[in-house]
């Protein structure tokens, strides 16, 4: 039986020239592995049509967590932020689509979940600025440096999802 591993989106099944194909990195926060909401995150980001390129639990340790929130290390809030998001081991997620960063950050709403619109992860789910359920990239940069932080090449991995042909339209698939 032949095993292959696929590192890349774009030569999977999608053909070569899909260049909005993304990965973005997807945390299911210690909220909602509290809560016994984590299923109902990731199949709302499954229902969606997002792929699973990668998928592990991870406790964060310090170096990580400063990593991830390097931008938010003035903050008077970060050593909060630090507590909060190693209270439990944490789901990563690697997701795979066209405009996947975009998509993804669309479907958590905004950071603050009392904001957060209706319909979205956060909005329905969550009532919290901080234990807001779940992280998502916010460019498609950070998404690859953060996805390559989070997950080795050998944890990601391409296979068919025959179902792509009636999730996108032939010009959409390249
Ligand atoms: P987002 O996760 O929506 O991209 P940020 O990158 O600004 O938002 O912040 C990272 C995380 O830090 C947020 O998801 C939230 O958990 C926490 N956070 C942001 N702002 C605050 C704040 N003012 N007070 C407490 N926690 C915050």
């Amino acid at each position: 039986m032949a095993f292959s591993r696929v590192a890349t989106p774009s030569d999977n099944d999608f053909s070569q020239g899909s260049n909005n194909v993304e990965r973005t990195l997807i945390l299911i926060k210690p909220d909602a592995m509290a809560r016994g909401l984590a299923g109902t995150v990731l199949s709302r980001f499954e229902a969606k049509g997002l792929k699973i390129a990668g998928i592990k639990m991870i406790q964060l340790d310090e170096a990580l967590l400063k990593a991830h929130y390097r931008h938010l290390a003035d903050k008077p809030f970060f050593p909060t932020i630090c507590e909060f998001m190693s209270r439990t081991p944490v789901i990563a997620l690697c997701l795979e689509g066209l405009e996947a960063v975009e998509v993804c950050r669309s479907l958590c709403g905004v950071t603050n979940s009392r904001k957060a619109a209706p319909g979205t992860i956060r909005g329905d789910l969550g009532m919290s600025m901080q234990a807001n359920l779940v992280h998502a990239s916010d460019s498609v940069d950070t998404a690859k440096a953060e996805v390559a932080r989070f997950f080795s090449e050998a944890e990601l991995f391409g296979y068919e999802q025959p179902v792509i042909n009636f999730l996108y339209a032939s010009d959409e698939r390249g």
